[in-house]
């Protein structure tokens, strides 16, 4: 788990940027307002101050007026302008000046000549002229670098004469006196243009900032507030037109307040605030630090208990609280335990037999293997017939006799257990010095267990078989396995109770590879049909064929089909293997026929394949394909193992017309009235009678009797074994109607029949007896 990954380190650092968050967005509040309010207030100082200087300009301008009133009425001086007498004229002017304390005062006459201004430039005196042709009363007049509040009234006498102008400075010092009023501290600055001409302004210094030159020209038509940048950083300023005297005159007052002082007082309460900021983002880490621990200890202890859940060891976790977390740790107590009480019971049934509540084999053998194996034998049991025995009593008491048998096992071996192996197989230990004291011990064992069992009111005997094998043997097999083995060898034999003997065994897991090996042939083309011919005896000639299988090994070489076949049978491959040799014997036909020989060919069957309800269609349907002449050879021992089921296949393929053949008679089983039921159209009699049969012998007899019972039934008879001159001639004394053997043909593969038949068409005139000679 990485840091970030952990629930501890997310909690704290998700709660800490939720604080630092709000709280910043908080801070930024108070600033703004703060800000805001500052700027309000710094507008309303601005707005005061320029309400003083409004004030400041009308007491001004009036005293102005008055003093040029005063002495524009005066008579003197009326009688001085209207002689035209200049030096009265001045002097007028000076003591005017000095009595008012004004600092110009001058006289303009109608024919704009100027008396008592003696200093003004061309331009200025235009500009003065231009006013009084405007008559304009009063405003700012700039005259060189220096702007006046000037007032101008006219003198009559009674016509008027000329204006009479007397003009007070508002130079610097007027406007440091405005700003000395203020509370706060202003700056304030007179800017003003005459007609044409640069802005002037009456701070000192080379010329005006071009800062408030702008902010002064965008303000010339009204009053106007902004903010504006200064060389002290920002500054909220205040502009106010102010009357110019003269068209083309603009002057504009503007009255400045910088913000950072402003607003300095609380840059002290912002670094406060951050200080507690960071102060309360320490103490939530440290908190919400904590307050992740109380959750995460909790679940990691879970996630600990899960891993030993999950282990199979003990996982229990102390609630360490009554909040939800708490209840989660009950929770996953109670899952613990319900689990383990689950894996208790699955571990228990998974050793039981369900139906008699024995233990089973997993039980016995992993009780085994803790037992000392010296002189140890596993020893199973079985109950002959037992599919029989429940079908007659039932499931629960078939169930009563298993344990009813179990139980006398645990009195008979005492240090025993003993255990349900299969259906009808329960297994125990037996302990003796060799393999004679365990046979003799389990023979007395089955003589104890074999008295007849009282179930269910009802007494039964049952007949038991038992194999016995030793524990500490290196043979692959388990001990249960051999000892099961050991009770099918005991049964296949006289005795009751037998000992695993690893040869009659074998190796299984080589049959397994044959098998496989098997397969591959019959694809493969490893797998052949050789052909036996079979002789008419009457007619002396060749009147069929038998098809017997080939495997040409390529490390084994030749392998014999009695090695294979019963392996085949018993694995189920031998309905490939039937399906292969039926096609492969058909197209062989087909062949024969075109080559002029048209010969019947027997194919030998399992009797497995009587077993298969399907089968008979299959190879009815096969054989009406290729319109072939086929003689199932089916022997009597496969007949008589599966007769009931075997006579209905058998009945089919006769219905179809396929021949049948009883094959290997007189080798054992078939009664009589099982032979009569078979719908055979021949009888094949077994070569072990006829490879000794002589004039002299017994077989003779037999042999004899054999050949009048088929013909009794109506079959033709074949002697196969045939190996001598002898035997030949005794078979065709008896009566048999056809012949196969090595005296007159082996089985020989497709290429080689052809050209022995050839031959034998040949000599097919000839007497009988030396022509199959000359064909052997
Ligand atoms: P079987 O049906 O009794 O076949 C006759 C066996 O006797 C053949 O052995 C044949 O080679 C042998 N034989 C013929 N004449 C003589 C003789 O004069 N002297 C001696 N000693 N033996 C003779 P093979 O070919 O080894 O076959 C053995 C058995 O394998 C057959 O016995 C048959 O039951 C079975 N088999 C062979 N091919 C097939 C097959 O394709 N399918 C099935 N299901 N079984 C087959
Ligand atoms: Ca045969």
């Amino acid at each position: 788990m990485t840091a970030f990954t952990s629930l501890r380190t997310r909690l704290t650092i998700i709660l800490a940027g939720l604080f630092a968050t709000t709280f910043s967005l908080l801070v930024g509040l108070v600033l703004l307002t703060v800000g805001d309010l500052v700027r309000r207030e710094v507008k309303a100082e601005l707005v005061a101050a320029s309400a003083v200087f409004d004030r400041l300009w009308a007491l001004k301008a009036s005293q102005l007026s008055d003093g040029a009133e005063g002495l524009s009425r005066d008579p003197g001086f009326r009688e001085a302008v209207g002689a035209d007498d200049s030096p009265r004229v001045e002097t007028a002017l000076r003591d005017l000046k000095s009595r008012l304390k004004q600092h110009r005062a001058f006289l303009v006459g109608m024919d704009g000549e100027i008396t008592g201004a003696p200093d003004l430039s061309e331009a200025e005196a235009v500009a003065v002229r231009s006013v009084l042709g405007s008559g304009s009363g009063q405003g700012v007049l700039r005259l060189g670098a220096v702007p006046y509040l000037a007032v101008a009234h006219p003198v009559m006498a009674p016509e008027r004469l000329g204006w009479l102008v007397l003009a007070g400075r508002l130079d610097r010092t007027e406007m440091q006196s405005l700003e000395a009023l203020a509370s706060r501290p202003l700056t304030a600055t007179l800017l003003s243009q005459p007609d044409g001409g640069a802005w002037r302004t009456t701070d000192p210094g080379a010329g005006p900032d071009p800062r408030l030159v702008d902010f002064a020209e965008a303000a010339r038509a009204r009053r106007r507030f902004g903010v504006m940048a200064t060389d002290q950083g920002e500054a909220l300023a205040l502009a106010r037109p102010l009357a110019g005297m003269g068209e083309g005159t603009h002057a504009v007052l503007v009255l400045r307040h910088p913000l950072n002082p402003a607003l300095a007082p609380y840059h002290g309460l912002g670094l406060v605030m951050a200080l507690v900021a960071l102060a309360g983002l320490g103490a939530l880490m440290v908190i919400s630090g904590l307050l992740a621990r109380s959750i995460t200890r909790p679940v990691a202890a879970l996630n600990l208990a899960a891993g030993r859940l999950r282990d199979g060891e003990e996982a229990h976790v102390e609630p360490a609280s009554r909040d939800e977390i708490g209840s989660l740790a009950q929770s996953f107590n109670a899952m613990a335990r319900g689990i383990r009480d689950r894996e208790v019971r699955t571990a228990a049934s998974a050793r039981t037999d369900a139906e008699t509540r024995l233990p089973n084999r997993r039980a016995f053998e992993s009780a085994i293997a803790g037992f000392d194996p010296e002189g140890l034998f596993v020893a199973v049991l079985g109950i002959d017939r037992f599919p029989e025995v429940r079908a007659a009593v039932g499931y629960p008491a078939a169930a009563e006799v298993l344990r009813e048998l179990a139980s006398r096992l645990g009195e008979l071996v005492p240090d025993g257990i003993c255990a349900r192996l299969s259906e009808d197989r329960l297994v125990t230990t037996v302990r003796a010095g060799g393999p004679n004291e365990a046979l003799l011990r389990v023979t007395s064992l089955l003589g104890g267990l074999g008295r007849p069992l009282r179930i269910q009111g009802l007494t039964l005997e049952v007949g038991l078989g038992a194999g016995l094998a030793l524990v500490d043997d290196p043979h692959p097999a388990s001990a249960v396995e051999r000892a099961s083995i050991a009770l099918d060898q005991a049964r296949a034999s006289p005795a009751p109770v037998a000992l695993f003997d690893p040869e009659t065994y074998g190796d299984p897991g080589a049959r397994l590879s044959l098998m496989n090996e098997m397969l591959g042939a019959l694809e493969g083309g490893a797998m052949q049909l050789a052909y036996q011919p079979q002789y008419d005896l009457r007619a002396g000639r060749i009147c069929g064929l038998e098809a017997l299988i080939r495997w040409n090994h390529p490390v084994l070489g030749f392998v014999s089909p009695d090695l294979f076949l019963p392996l085949a049978e018993a694995t189920g491959h031998i309905r490939a293997l039937t399906s292969w040799t039926l096609e492969r014997a058909l197209s062989d036909q087909k062949d024969f026929r075109r080559a002029g020989h048209d010969l019947p060919v027997s194919v030998n069957l399992s009797g497995r394949m009587l077993e298969d309800p399907g089968f008979a269609d299959r190879v009815i349907a096969m054989i009406q394909r290729t319109n072939g002449r086929i003689r199932l050879e089916i022997s009597e021992a496969a007949a008589a193992g599966n007769l009931e089921t075997g006579l209905q296949v058998l009945d089919r393929l006769r219905r179809a017309r396929i021949a049948i053949s009883i094959d290997d008679y007189g080798s054992g089983r078939l009664s009589l009235a099982s032979l009569k039921r078979i719908p055979g159209d021949e009888l094949k009699i077994d070569k072990t009678l006829v490879m000794s049969l002589d004039h002299r012998g017994r077989e003779v007899l037999l042999v004899k009797s054999i050949v009048d019972l088929a013909h009794g039934l109506g079959h033709k008879v074949v002697a196969v074994g045939v190996e001598t001159a002898e035997a030949l001639a005794v078979l065709g004394g008896l009566g048999c109607d056809a012949a196969q053997g090595y005296f007159m043909a082996r089985p020989m593969p497709p290429s080689h029949l052809l050209d022995f038949l050839g031959q034998a068409d040949d000599l097919a005139d000839a007497p009988a007896e030396e022509g199959l000679k000359a064909a052997g």
